[in-house]
C-alpha cells in the first residue's frame, strides 16, 4: 500500500469508529448537536471528496462522480439524514480505496516486467571498471555484464561466453548462447559468465527503453467500449440528477411521504447512480490484458488494438521470415559460362548490402570478406532482386521476373527451391537455388490458430509459386497466392479484406509495411532487433515465433470477454438497486452498499485479465 492509500484506510478506520461512538451519544432533540457530532466523521472521510467537487463545479466541470456525491450526502444531512450521509461517504472511500489499490497492483505488474530495466552499468573507462547510471554510457563504450545482472543497453559481445534469459522480452524461457560477435539486447539476464558488450545504441534507443515507452503510450489509445462508457458517464451522470429531481417531484405531488421523504428517495436514486465501477474496471481490465500479453514478449500497442485481436477471423502471413525461417540454405550452383566461385562471389557481392532474407543467406553461404571497394552503385528492386555496380560492370541479381525485365536468355532449374538467377547486363551468368526451412512450430502454430477461431489463413508471397505451394502444403494451409510484387501484396490483401471479417497480417517487417499497415491488425514479429516492425505495426512479437499469434487472439478473447461481464453486470445490478432505490425499497445505506459491491467484484474480474492462461 502507499503512503496515500495508507492515509486513506486510517481515515476510514477512525471515521466508521466515530460513526459506531456517535450512535451511542445521547442528543435528545438537540438537532444541531448531533448535527455537528456527525459533521466531524464525515469531513474525516470525506472532506476531499467534498473540496474536490467544489474545485470542479468552479471550473465549470459538473457531474462527475464526486459531485454526485457531494450533493447526495449535504442533501442527505439538509434532511436530517446524519448517519445516512456518513456512512454513505464511508463506503464510498472504501470503493476508492480498492480501485487505488487494484490499478496499482496493474500498473506494478506491468513495472514488473519492467524490472529489466537496469539501474546501473558498468563501463570500462581507461581500462578502470565504473558503475554509472545507463543513461550516461554512449555508443560504442564498453560494459562489463556480471552473472546475474542485466545487459544495460544494446550491444554486441566483445569477450567472453555466456547464456542469456530473455524471458522477460520473449516469454521463451529457454536461454540463448552468446559469444564474441553475438547482438545483445537491453533487458536480457545475464546467466553464467562474465562478459563485456561494445555498446551499439544509446539507453534511449535500447530496447529496453523502446518496450517501455511502447507499453506506456499503449494506454493512450482507447478501446471503442472504453470510449464508449467515457462517453456514456458524461451524458449518463446528467441524467441521472434529472431523473432524482424528477423523482423527488413525482413523490412531492403522488404520494404523502412529505417533502424530506421524498427528497431522500431521489437521494438514493443519486448515490446509487454513481458509475464507478464501468469507469475503473473496463480500463482495468484492458490494463491487465495489455500486461499479460506483454510478459508473452507480445506487446500490443493500445486497447483499440486488443478489441479487433479479438474479432480477428482471418489471418494472412507473409511465408519468408515468418512461416520459414528465413535463413536459405543453397542447394544447388549452376553457373554458365564463368566458374562456381566466381558466380557466388558476384552474388554476395551484389547482395552484401541488403537485408532481405535472400541476400543475408547468399553473404552467408559466401563466407568470404567482401572488399567494399569492389562495389558501386546498389539498387533494390523490390519483389524482383537488385541491380549492382561491381568492379564497374552492371550486374543483375534476382528472380524470375527481373531477367525478364531485363530481357536476359536465362533458364529454369529443375532442382526445386528458389533460384536467384545472376546476369551481366544480358549476358546470363548462372543461378544459385537456395531453399529455406519451415520454423518448428509453424505447423502446430497454424493448428491453434484454427482452434483459436481463425477460419481463413492465407498466404502471400513474392516467391515462385512452387515453392510456396510446398511450404503451404506443408504447414497446412491450402489458400496460396504466390509471385506477388510488393504493391500486388496490398491488392489482394484488400480483396480478401472485401469478403468482410477482420483480417490480421503477419509478417516480419522487412518490406511488409504497407501490408501491415492495411490489415486491419498489423503483427510484425522478430521486433527483437528490428525497428521497422516496431514502428509499422500493432502488435509487435519480440521472438519470431507464429505460435505467439494463437496466444494472443486468445488472450485478447479472454480480456473482451472480462469487458463484456463486467459492463453488463455493473449495469445491471446498478439498474435493479435504482429501481429498488425509487420504489423505496433499499435506504440510501444499502444502495452504496450494493454499489461498491459491484465495484469491487468489478475489479476483481478485471484482475483476471492480468492472469496468463495455462494452456498458452
Ligand atoms: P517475400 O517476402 O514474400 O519472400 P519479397 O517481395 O521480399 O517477397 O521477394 C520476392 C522474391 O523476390 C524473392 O522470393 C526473391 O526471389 C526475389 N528477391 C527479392 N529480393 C531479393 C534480393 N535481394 N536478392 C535476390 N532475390 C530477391
Ligand atoms: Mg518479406
Amino acid at each position: 500500500m502507499t503512503k496515500k492509500q495508507k492515509k486513506r484506510l486510517i481515515r476510514i478506520i477512525i471515521a466508521a469508529v466515530l460513526l459506531v461512538v456517535m450512535h451511542f451519544i445521547p442528543t435528545g432533540d438537540m438537532w444541531y448537536l448531533k448535527l455537528a457530532l456527525y459533521m466531524i466523521p464525515y469531513l474525516i472521510v470525506g472532506y476531499d471528496i467534498v473540496l474536490g467537487a467544489f474545485k470542479k463545479i468552479l471550473k465549470g466541470r459538473l457531474f462527475d462522480e464526486e459531485f454526485l456525491m457531494m450533493i447526495a450526502t449535504i442533501g442527505a444531512f439538509a434532511i436530517g439524514e446524519y448517519p445516512e450521509a456518513t456512512a454513505v461517504m464511508l463506503f464510498y472511500q472504501v470503493g476508492e480505496l480498492f480501485q487505488s489499490i487494484a490499478v496499482g497492483k496493474s500498473r506494478k505488474s506491468i513495472s514488473d516486467m519492467m524490472d529489466i530495466v537496469p539501474d546501473t552499468a558498468v563501463v570500462i573507462r581507461d581500462g578502470a571498471e565504473e558503475e554509472v547510471d545507463p543513461c550516461e554510457v554512449s555508443v560504442g563504450e564498453l560494459v562489463l555484464v556480471k552473472p546475474g545482472e542485466k545487459i544495460p543497453i544494446d550491444g554486441i559481445v566483445e569477450e567472453g561466453n555466456t547464456s542469456l534469459n530473455t524471458s522477460a522480452l520473449t516469454g521463451e524461457s529457454l536461454p540463448v548462447e552468446v559469444g564474441k560477435g553475438s547482438q545483445v539486447f537491453s533487458g536480457s539476464i545475464n546467466i553464467t559468465s562474465a562478459v563485456k558488450v561494445r555498446t551499439t545504441a544509446d539507453y534511449e534507443d535500447s530496447t529496453v527503453s523502446k518496450i517501455l515507452e511502447l507499453v506506456e503510450n499503449s494506454m493512450d489509445k482507447k478501446a471503442k467500449s472504453e470510449q464508449f462508457i467515457t462517453k456514456f458517464a458524461r451524458v449518463y451522470t446528467p441524467c441521472v440528477v434529472i431523473l432524482a429531481v424528477l423523482i423527488i417531484l413525482a413523490c412531492i405531488v403522488f404520494t404523502d411521504m412529505g417533502v424530506a421523504g421524498s427528497i431522500y428517495r431521489g437521494l438514493i436514486f443519486l448515490v446509487v447512480s454513481c458509475p464507478c465501477a464501468l469507469v475503473v474496471s473496463v480500463p482495468l481490465s484492458f490494463f491487465g490484458g495489455i500486461g499479460a500479453a506483454s510478459r508473452k514478449g507480445i506487446l500490443i500497442k493500445g486497447s483499440n488494438f486488443m478489441e479487433t485481436l479479438s474479432k480477428v477471423d482471418t489471418v494472412v502471413c507473409d511465408k519468408t521470415g515468418t512461416i520459414t525461417k528465413g535463413n536459405f540454405a543453397v542447394d544447388a550452383i549452376h553457373p554458365s559460362q564463368i566458374d562456381e566461385d566466381e558466380l557466388i562471389d558476384i552474388a554476395a557481392l551484389a547482395e552484401s548490402r541488403s537485408n532481405h532474407p535472400v541476400a543475408e543467406s547468399i553473404v552467408k553461404a559466401h563466407g568470404k570478406h567482401i572488399k567494399a571497394e569492389r562495389i558501386g552503385d546498389i539498387e533494390e528492386i523490390a519483389g524482383k532482386g537488385l541491380k549492382a555496380v561491381i568492379d564497374g560492370k552492371t550486374y543483375y541479381v534476382g528472380n524470375d521476373k527481373l531477367m525478364r525485365d531485363i530481357g536476359s536468355d536465362y533458364h529454369d532449374c529443375h532442382i526445386p527451391g528458389t533460384s536467384v538467377h545472376v546476369s551481366l547486363e544480358k549476358e546470363y551468368l548462372g543461378h544459385i537455388v537456395i531453399n529455406d526451412e519451415l520454423k518448428p512450430d509453424s505447423k502446430k502454430a497454424v493448428q491453434d490458430l484454427k482452434k483459436s477461431g481463425v477460419g481463413r489463413i492465407v498466404i502471400l508471397t513474392g516467391d515462385n509459386s512452387k515453392v510456396a505451394a510446398k511450404v503451404a502444403s506443408e504447414v497446412g494451409i491450402d489458400d496460396v497466392r504466390a509471385e506477388l510484387m510488393p504493391d500486388m501484396k496490398v491488392a489482394e490483401l484488400e480483396k480478401i479484406m472485401a469478403k468482410g471479417g477482420t483480417t490480421a497480417f503477419v509478417g516480419d517487417g522487412i518490406n511488409d509495411a504497407p501490408v501491415l499497415t492495411c490489415a486491419d491488425i498489423g503483427i510484425a514479429m522478430g521486433a527483437l532487433g528490428s525497428d521497422a516492425a516496431i514502428e509499422a505495426a500493432d502488435v509487435v512479437l519480440m521472438d519470431d515465433s507464429l505460435g505467439k499469434i494463437p496466444v494472443a487472439i486468445r488472450l485478447a478473447k479472454k480480456t473482451l470477454r472480462i469487458v463484456k461481464e463486467n459492463i453488463i453486470f455493473s449495469l445491471a445490478v446498478k439498474i435493479l438497486i435504482m429501481i429498488l432505490g425509487a420504489l423505496g425499497i433499499v435506504g440510501m445505506r444499502a444502495a452504496v452498499f450494493g454499489d461498491v459491491g459491484v465495484l469491487v467484484i468489478a475489479i476483481l474480474n478485471a484482475a483476471r485479465a492480468m492472469r496468463i492462461p495455462r494452456q498458452s
